[in-house]
């Protein structure tokens, strides 16, 4: 996956609409591109400051576990 790739999905990702391979491929991306981890963060952000998404579209604590856990991944 290249960066205009995640970027497209990113919506996506955080509705979790992503079906299983194509989140296992961003995720990856993310644990290799601090670019797009920086954007994702942000991309929260502004969705937390104006609720763009639904509020049952996703739970940030359990995205931001999720990539908590494969920054740990990534450590080891
Ligand atoms: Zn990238």
């Amino acid at each position: 996956m290249n960066c205009d790739e995640f970027v497209e999905l990113v919506t996506d990702f955080l509705e979790g609409a992503l079906s299983e391979e194509d989140e296992q491929r961003f995720v990856g991306h993310l644990t290799e591109c601090p670019k797009c981890e920086v954007y994702l963060d942000q991309f929260r952000q502004t969705i937390a400051t104006t609720g763009e998404l639904t509020p049952d579209g996703i739970s940030p604590d359990a995205r931001g576990q999720l990539l908590a856990a494969f920054r740990n991944w990534r450590r080891q």
